[in-house]
């Protein structure tokens, strides 16, 4: 864990940005010159990638320092001005000492449904990354959008960009880009079970206050929890039925049948009956 070094230098913050941005290129997360990545390297001073650059192949020269304003402190390049939406989240929550944006495939699909991420599905993304709310839609570049994800910025850990992407933020670089991980993972997941397999078994409430726990062991306080049902005893795990478990099931498949049954009977005899 990074957790108990505050700060980066100089040095290291330019030359950590340009090795995440590769990993995030690589990753797929943006095309040409999508995304940004900053880093606070004081209470008051980050550094961030500049416009117009591919984040597949950044040097630490190309960096540049500015203060929580957005005023230039270092640097040949110029910000980009998606860098607006990274000042509001350090303006929002102190916590926070490195934020990341991009557009991974699948969570951008989500955020251009209007769907948020938050059925409990994987430990993983309860303890590492919470509920993930989708933001109103902002065009880019205007100040609509840093307002628009700053309700987000105290409770959550990540928030979808409504038909542009994703924005995760952490308390070193590690933790902020590893939730952008996590979150594209999470929904290749949701589309694969829910959208693919068309079955998923959600992790109940008893099993998520287990999570949370871990999670606030961790000392994350941040991510909500996913609504859930109250474990059922006597509804067996579903790996062997047809269809998702769900509440409305009838107790039996046997009481199930009787219903239709006696429904297609009534049916048949009003049609013969009316003729
Ligand atoms: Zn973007």
């Amino acid at each position: 864990m990074i957790h108990h070094k505050k700060y980066y230098s100089d040095f290291e913050a330019k030359k950590l940005i340009c090795e995440i941005g590769k990993r995030m290129y690589n990753k797929n997360f943006v095309a040409a010159n999508d995304g940004n990545i900053s880093v606070k390297v004081g209470p008051e001073t980050i550094w961030s990638t500049p416009t117009g650059v591919s984040k597949g192949f950044m040097t630490p020269d190309m960096m540049v320092k500015m203060d929580l304003s957005g005023k230039v402190l270092a640097g040949k390049m110029k910000p980009s001005s998606e860098i607006k939406m990274h000042l509001r989240v350090y303006q929002e929550n102190p916590e926070v000492n490195a934020v990341v944006h991009a557009h991974p495939p699948v969570a951008t699909s989500f955020a251009i449904a209007g769907m948020s991420l938050e059925k409990p599905i994987s430990p993983e993304a309860v303890v590492l990354l919470g509920k993930v709310p989708v933001a109103s839609y902002a065009t880019p570049g205007t100040e609509e959008v840093p307002e628009s994800i700053a309700p987000y910025c105290k409770e959550y850990n990540a928030v979808l960009l409504a038909n542009h992407g994703a924005l995760t933020w952490g308390r070193d670089i590690f933790e902020a880009y590893y939730r952008m991980e996590s979150l594209e993972h999470y929904a290749l997941m949701l589309m694969y079970s829910n959208n693919i397999i068309n079955r998923a078994n959600e992790l109940n409430c008893s099993q998520i206050s287990d999570l949370i726990n871990i999670r606030e062991r961790l000392g994350i306080k941040t991510g909500g929890v996913p609504p859930c049902n109250p474990p059922a005893k006597e509804r067996p795990y579903a790996h062997d039925e047809q269809g998702p478990s769900t509440s409305s099931t009838p107790a039996s498949k046997e009481e199930w049948i009787e219903t239709i049954v006696k429904k297609v009977t009534e049916k048949i005899l009003k049609t013969y009956l009316t003729r």
